[in-house]
């Protein structure tokens, strides 16, 4: 199934480049547009493997009609009845203009999915421009440069999840708890299982699988190859990441430990949830800690699950020891959720799932740039900030810049390594207690340089 996508912005943002790099110039002109006095161009581009359909309305405006914003907003909504998705460009070295909030506007007030992204974006010089985009409330702005072939493998994840969520609706087969609501489908959780041979990981999938098989009943030919690796739990879906097909590639490593650890590296990178699994019987080892700390680091949202809890005597007492060690060992996150159970006994597993998709909505998490600034004035009147080289350090605005996990840059008129790290460990740990993140690695950039946002 190919995705039609179109590229959208005011001229002269790069659209005909852009368009140029991601068919690599294999444009066809078509002759069909009703409601367009100029014909549309359109190219197939297989773009890292995506099978995508692209528009370019560069220049279209020329033969309509009226002022350039209104004849650049019909042609958008015309263009976009017909796609599936658009790309909407703005310029990130000329900053955001009164058009591109026209165009903006327009797009807000539709339901295609939009992708907005601040073009040319090579070098710093253009970074707090991009940033700037925020405020055009699409979300946040892909860094990109058509010209130079930067961020090209962001924009591909991005198309990817929403092509993914487009066959995801439509095969879907009516609500199997009888709601349709595709517009309502919660995003797929990508879910990998990680942890050292025998802690129970392929008990733990097959007790998930399984629960699924039942919810579908026996029909045939519903078995878990067809299933594939999917589930939903109150109506999510869930895609467990396949460390059975990770391993047969990785094979050529051979001893176990090896394997088991590359697996997990690739595992994780696949995931949006890893869940580290240990078996409670054994001594938490350097190799937990460092998948642990790779999940973090890799940017994953982090489960710890406990197992085999039936073959604990004392579990008050290794209860305290597990969360002394895993404050200790892993100091970016040190509140990591973590919960004990039994697959065998199928004991503490309620827990699991909705563990799962908590950590995942908080990793997802999105703040707006208004309850960021009341944040960030709060935290900063409760402990004002230290002096640097005799001057008090200023922190004048905040913005989400990513999520997953999430970032947030804070413009201050220091850079960022003048600013100790107590003070911003104790923004990190502000933030995260006041958008209710813990659990979760949270991270602060210091951006040295103006307001964006700052009047003249
Ligand atoms: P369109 O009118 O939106 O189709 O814009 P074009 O693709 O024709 O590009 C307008 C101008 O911006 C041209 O001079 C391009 O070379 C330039 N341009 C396009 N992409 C980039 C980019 O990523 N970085 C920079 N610096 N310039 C770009
Ligand atoms: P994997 O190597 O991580 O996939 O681990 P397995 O799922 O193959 O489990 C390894 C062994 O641990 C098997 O003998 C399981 O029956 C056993 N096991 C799994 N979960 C539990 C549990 O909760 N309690 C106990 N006592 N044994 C378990």
């Amino acid at each position: 199934m190919s995705f039609k996508l179109v590229i959208l912005g005011r001229p002269n943002v790069g659209k005909s480049t852009l368009f140029n790099r991601l068919t690599r110039s294999r444009r066809a002109l078509v002759h069909d547009t009703p409601g367009l006095t100029r014909d549309r161009i359109e190219g197939r581009a297989d773009f890292m493997d995506l099978d995508l359909d692209l528009v370019d309305t560069a220049g279209l405006e020329v033969g309509l009609e009226g002022p350039l914003s209104e004849r650049l907003v019909r042609l958008g909504l015309a263009a976009l009845e017909r796609a599936d998705a658009a790309l909407f460009l703005v310029d990130a070295r000329a900053g955001i203009t009164a058009m591109d909030e026209e165009i903006a506007d327009l797009l807000r007030r539709q339901t295609r999915p939009i992708v907005l992204v601040a073009n040319k974006c090579e070098g710093r010089a253009a970074e707090a421009d991009a940033l700037d985009a925020w405020r055009l409330g699409l979300g946040e702005p892909l860094m990109l440069s058509g010209e130079h072939g930067i961020g090209l493998d962001a924009l591909a994840e991005r198309l990817q999840a929403l092509m993914a969520a487009k066959e995801g609706a439509s095969v879907e087969p009516v609500g199997s708890d009888g709601a349709p609501g595709i517009d309502e489908e919660p995003e797929m959780i990508r879910l990998a299982i990680v942890g050292r041979p025998n802690a129970g990981k392929s008990s733990l999938i097959n007790r998930l699988l399984g629960e699924e098989r039942q919810l579908t009943g026996p029909e045939p030919g519903l078995t878990r190859d067809s299933v594939g690796n999917r589930w939903h739990w109150r109506g999510r879906a869930i895609e467990l990441v396949d460390t059975a097909g990770l391993r047969r590639k990785a094979r050529i490593e051979t001893t176990p430990e090896r394997l088991s650890a590359s697996v997990a590296v690739r595992a994780i990178r696949e995931a949006h949830v890893v869940l580290l699994m240990l078996d409670a019987t054994q001594a938490l080892e350097k190799q937990d800690f460092t998948i642990a700390n790779l999940a973090l680091d890799e940017g994953r949202a982090l489960v710890v699950g406990i197992n085999k809890w039936d073959l604990v005597e004392d579990g008050k007492e290794l209860l305290a020891e597990i969360r002394f060690r895993l404050k200790h060992r892993m100091s970016q996150v040190p509140d990591v959720p973590f919960l004990t159970f039994s697959v065998l006994q199928g004991r503490g597993l309620a827990k699991l799932m909705p563990t799962i998709v908590e950590t995942f909505e908080r990793w997802s998490t999105r703040i707006s740039t208004g309850r960021l600034n009341r944040w960030l004035v709060q935290a900063l009147s409760e402990n004002p900030p230290p002096m640097a080289q005799n001057r008090r350090i200023k922190m004048r605005y905040a913005t989400q810049v990513a999520s997953r996990p999430p970032t947030i840059a804070i413009f201050a008129n220091k850079p960022a390594d003048d600013i100790p790290a107590s003070y911003m460990r104790y923004l990190t740990k502000s933030f995260a207690a006041h958008f209710a993140l813990e659990g979760v690695l949270v991270r602060i950039v210091v951006r040295h340089g103006d307001n964006p946002y700052h009047e003249g």
